[in-house]
């Protein structure tokens, strides 16, 4: 194509004669500087303050890929830890489509009323936001959306498991320094993510559907095991009986785990996001999980469990990370699979040399 038929194309040509302006409008590019300088006390004060614009610049600080992002997300994070905490951090997961989305915004808006400030968040791993992960699509939870009480942020973006988890465990922090205390945390009930809300939330509620027959097939029972309250959704019309008849089995099923170190005995209980049938039964559950694990010490020493387990998680990941990307290990590790797949080397050898290598590396930095 030449240049001719591209300008002729164009919808932007510059017509000649006329002058190009100075600037398009000095006070929108001032307004745009003073965004790009707030410091980290401004971020601190607005989120504390409140000021959900101010709150959700630094959650994109937070999910940026940038160094300098990071380094002041860090920052406003370290500043927030000591006046957050004071949430019940709720996880909620369920297979794609058992009604997590319509749930929380139904469950929601009762706590809203209620008086509280609830933050929606999510993890997501496997899907991007652009093929409608999950919160990402903004048809969702349309009046909760618009409550002023409630915040909605979708999933960050694809990345490693890891690195979407301690994007979600930092926003908790900064929502948690903005006052919001119902923090809900969303998964989809497929994979990993599971284990990973598990171990930053204090209630865990897994949203189930009334099958014929099969109801305790499909989840794993790992999940299960995990849940401290299972509900069965869409319970209205004609599915109530079905609903009604899975809760019971739930209940049986739920007598033959071993006793959780809360003391709590998880239940089985049914609702309907539709009628919200059963919305009020789980908001009081919750609170008497709260009331009875912050009596008998759980409650904190869970949440000190997991900052425990979070810290050597993260250790894990970094460690991995600086191995993967290190100059050696990018060269060696082809050659040295191809001797483990041909079974010319023991796998536990290479591993070995491979470490060596890159400890020697690190030496020599
Ligand atoms: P998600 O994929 O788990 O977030 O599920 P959604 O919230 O998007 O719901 C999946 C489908 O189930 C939608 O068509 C909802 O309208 C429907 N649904 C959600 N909650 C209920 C409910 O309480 N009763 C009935 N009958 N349908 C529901």
């Amino acid at each position: 194509m030449t240049n001719h038929s591209l300008n002729y194309k164009s919808a932007l040509k510059v017509q000649e004669g006329i002058e190009k302006p100075s600037s398009v409008n000095p006070n929108f590019v001032r307004q745009r500087t003073m965004k790009k300088e707030l410091s980290v006390e401004e971020y601190v004060d607005g989120i504390v303050a409140g000021n959900r614009v101010i709150l959700s610049q630094a959650i994109t600080l937070i999910e940026s890929s940038l160094t300098s992002h990071f380094e002041m997300a860090q920052k406003i994070i370290t500043k927030c830890i000591p006046i957050a905490g004071k949430s019940i951090r709720i996880g909620i997961t369920g297979v794609p489509g058992v009604g997590k989305s319509t749930f929380i915004e139904a469950f929601g808006k009762t706590l809203t009323s209620q008086g509280h400030k609830i933050a929606v968040l999510a993890i997501d791993p496997s899907s991007e936001r652009s093929k409608g992960s999950i919160l990402g699509d903004k048809t969702r939870m349309e009046e909760l959306a618009i409550d002023h009480n409630a915040f909605i942020r979708p999933s960050p973006s694809a990345g490693s498991l890891g690195g979407v988890a301690r994007k979600t465990r930092e926003s908790i922090i900064l929502c948690e320094a903005a006052g919001f205390d119902r923090i809900i945390v969303e998964t989809v009930g497929v994979g990993q993510s599971e284990t990973s809300v598990h171990s930053m939330v204090d209630f865990f509620l897994l949203l189930m559907l009334s099958g014929a027959g099969d109801e305790l097939q499909g989840i794993k029972r790992g999940i299960m095991e995990m849940a401290d309250t299972l509900v069965i959704n869409k319970a209205d019309g004609d599915n109530i009986q079905k609903a009604n008849l899975a809760k019971a089995q739930y209940t049986s099923a739920l007598h033959l785990f071993p006793p959780s170190a809360s003391k709590w005995s998880p239940q089985a209980l049914t609702c309907s996001s539709y009628t919200k049938a059963g919305i009020d039964d789980i908001v009081n559950t919750i609170d008497q999980y709260v009331a009875l694990t912050k009596e008998n010490g759980f409650f904190e020493n869970n949440r000190m469990e997991q900052a425990k387990y979070t810290l050597h998680e993260s250790i894990n990941n970094s460690m991995l990370e600086l191995f993967h990307s290190d100059s050696t290990v990018l060269s060696k590790i082809n050659t040295f699979e191809k001797e483990v797949v041909e079974g010319k080397k023991s796998p536990y050898v290479v591993g070995n040399e491979l470490i060596e290598l890159f400890l020697n590396n690190l030496k020599n930095k």
